[in-house]
């Protein structure tokens, strides 16, 4: 009786794929290295640019930003210089990011030293109003460095949306759920579409099921990219950053915090997180 228990378990079992038992995969947390940091210079160098001389709901929007990477940089692991000047401090070499809340540099000085910085292997970390361009711009490695798009059309009012993640098999998605509502913001839709350059890879996106989206301005449908990577750049583009909400979300803040960590971890000078 016994052994046709156990015969049964194993047919069982078999059914349910398990022909062997699973192989073990505890890992010790002594074989793995600490959290303890063990550097005594901070990891990295970011500097936060933004501006006051922007729309209430962007300068809301970038004070909040200041304030959450400022809580990131407590116990100086890395240092966050904050300006809204970009070359106030000097050369932006020494920076291993550039973090840009809903603005983009606008002199002729302040574009040439960021594309300089960027060609050279500097990290960007830009939101919202940061990418807007239209068909006003003079400045067209901006365009292709944001993946040769422009703003095509907005959703209006500001207002929560169902946001894809598209694939866990990045860094910065790889532990986010499939899908979750982002706080209310303004959406930008683009075009060409994002998704139509192969250089861009998209990791986040506005849901189908959220069209038609927008009581004022209204967007029908269509494929809307709301998060990317130029992967010729050591960039991460956001489209959340409008108002006094998109802090508010954990999903949403670990996506922020995973971007950042991406962006600083692929510096030309070695991952400063394997320090
Ligand atoms: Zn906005």
């Amino acid at each position: 009786m016994k052994r046709l228990a156990i015969l049964a378990a194993a047919i069982l079992l078999a059914a349910c794929g398990h022909k062997t038992a699973p192989q073990s995969t505890f890992v010790s947390a002594a074989d793995v290295r600490p959290a303890s940091y063990a550097g005594k210079t901070p990891r990295f160098k970011a500097l936060l640019y933004y501006s006051d001389y922007v729309e209430e709901a962007h300068r809301d929007f970038s004070h909040q930003a200041i304030e959450f990477f400022h809580r990131l940089t407590y116990g100086e692991g890395w240092i966050m210089d904050v300006s809204t000047s970009l070359l106030e401090n000097g050369d932006l070499s020494q920076y291993d990011v550039i973090i840009m809340p809903d603005v983009a540099p606008s002199s002729p000085a302040d574009q040439a030293a960021f594309q300089e910085y960027m060609e050279n292997g500097g990290g960007w970390l830009g939101y919202h109003a940061a990418a807007y361009n239209d068909q006003s711009l003079k400045w067209m490695w901006f365009r292709d460095f944001l993946g040769g798009v422009r703003f095509l059309c907005n959703t209006w009012p500001p207002q929560p949306g169902l946001v894809n993640i598209e694939g866990h098999d990045h860094d910065i998605t790889k532990n986010l759920p499939d899908r979750y509502v982002a706080p209310a913001t303004e959406y930008y839709q683009w075009q060409p579409d994002p998704r139509s350059n192969p250089d861009i890879r998209i990791l986040a996106s506005l849901a189908p099921e959220n069209f038609p989206m927008g009581l004022k301005d209204v967007v029908f449908g269509g494929d809307f990219p709301v998060v990317w990577t130029n992967t010729k750049y050591r960039m991460v583009y956001i489209n959340m950053g409008h108002g006094d909400e998109c802090f508010t979300d954990a999903t949403q803040n670990l996506l922020f915090v995973n971007s950042l960590r991406w962006v600083v971890s692929q510096s030309p000078k070695g991952d400063p997180f394997q320090r």
